[in-house]
């Protein structure tokens, strides 16, 4: 489908949020008023924050929490530590998660957070300091009935657990459901650590078995080799298929044979990044590179803005399923369309976390905890029928998967608010 609405190229995450927006609205008709709604976050804030470094010296750092709605429940989504962080991202990372809870029909909207900082630069007290000084700034925002953050790009379990922490300290007594992405050990979820590879596995093996391709005879390439691109290139792996390269910020690392997985997943646990690991026959790309390798099935599972124009024309896979948020733009997307590479967008791919999240947040509120073999079934469930959805409604209408999934996901936002109606 030509898409007529994208006016210009952009790398803006937030104007491209806004686009892909746009591109439902029109196709759904979308009433003007509630247009006007959804294309904007309904609350930002913005925080400026005192830290006391280990030298003694005190830094200012800023960070944000943006809510993009919650008209079906409280705000979801995660907080990220990154240099690059700014508000026009952390706005479409927010308008990212409503869409996706709305997608996979769980009873959130969506919000996310960040801070300006590479936290490889921290001490692990400063990072501590750091964490919980954000949890008293944005406290007045988050809790477990109005907005519960998750781990992102430069946050983790350890993270989560100082949040929880800081607002149960204000509290006086323990609140677990704030925060999902926590430590097994403080009410954290079974199977949320592995959540989004294993969904994004699971979304790939079903774009495979839609085109006829044995998930076992599959090549799959995974950029990032974080919480995402880690597991999924393990349960891939699981399922039977050959991972030939993976990268992180210190590169790709390829093997036209298959890489050793569980070996780099130690390497990486022990070290933090995957500089100097060696195999034999292993070869070295660059990221950019990797991307453009030939395979059956590629994972972006690092930042926004890898797949654009300057790139889109020379990627070979068949296959692209999005473990990051927003690693492709619009103008990419057409193309690879064209060229008939079937791409299972962000907010469908990379569901499972915030859907095992939301797992999570149940057990916490309830205080009863699940099995990792309940949590893993009903997340299989989850995935399998919003993919069937999804593809369903493509083919229907002859669309990209991203706008069949827009389609969806808007619809049932714009319905809750014309249904609630607006106040006063
Ligand atoms: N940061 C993840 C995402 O982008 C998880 C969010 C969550 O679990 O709330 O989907």
């Amino acid at each position: 489908m030509a898409t007529a609405t994208i006016q210009h190229q952009t790398e803006n995450p937030f104007e491209i949020a806004q686009q892909q927006f746009d591109i439902a609205a029109d196709l759904l008709n979308l009433d003007e008023g509630l247009r006007r709604i959804l294309r904007v976050p309904q609350r930002e804030l913005t925080v400026n924050f005192p830290v006391r470094m280990d030298d003694g010296s005190i830094q200012v750092f800023t960070g944000y929490r943006v809510q993009h709605n919650i008209t079906r429940g409280p705000a979801k989504g995660g907080i990220r530590y990154h240099p690059d962080v700014n508000i026009d991202e952390v706005r479409a990372l927010a308008m990212w998660m409503t869409w996706k809870c709305a997608l996979v029909n769980i009873p959130y909207g969506g919000a996310k957070g960040g801070v300006v900082v590479d936290p490889k630069t921290l001490s692990l007290n400063e990072l501590e300091r750091l964490t919980r000084r954000f949890a008293s700034e944005i406290s007045l925002l988050i809790g477990p009935e109005k907005d519960i953050p998750a781990p992102d790009v430069g946050t983790n379990a350890q993270v989560m657990a100082w949040i929880m922490d800081t607002v149960s300290m204000h509290r006086g007594y323990t609140v677990p459901a704030v925060v999902t992405g926590k430590p097994i050990d403080v009410f954290g979820s079974l199977g949320r650590a592995d959540a989004t590879g294993r969904g994004v596995s699971i979304v790939a093996r079903e774009a495979a078995k839609h085109l006829g391709l044995d998930i076992t005879q599959a090549s799959v390439v995974v950029q990032g080799f974080g919480n995402v691109g880690g597991a999924s290139a393990n349960m891939l792996r699981q399922m039977g298929a050959r991972v030939v390269a993976v990268s992180d910020v210190s590169g790709g690392y390829y093997h036209p044979h298959g890489l050793n997985i569980p070996a780099m997943l130690e390497y990486v646990q022990r070290n933090r990044t995957l500089e100097g690991y060696h195999e034999p026959g292993l070869e070295r790309v660059t990221n950019r590179e990797l991307l453009e390798l030939p395979c059956d099935i590629l994972v972006p599972a690092a930042l926004e803005n890898q797949i654009t124009v300057a790139n889109a024309d020379r990627i070979r896979a068949r296959i692209v399923v999005e473990g990051a948020n927003g690693p492709t733009t619009p103008a990419a997307d057409e193309i690879l369309y064209d060229r008939g590479i079937f791409v299972v967008p962000d907010i469908l791919a990379n569901s499972g976390g915030v859907t095992v999240s939301y797992f999570e947040w149940v057990q916490g509120l309830q205080e009863f905890f699940w099995s990792e073999e309940e949590i893993n079934e009903r997340l299989e469930r989850i995935m399998v029928r919003s993919f069937a959805q999804v593809l369903d409604l493509a083919l229907q209408r002859k669309l990209q998967l991203r706008t069949a999934a827009y389609l969806v996901a808007v619809k049932r936002v714009a319905d809750a608010t014309t249904i609630r109606g607006i106040y006063p």
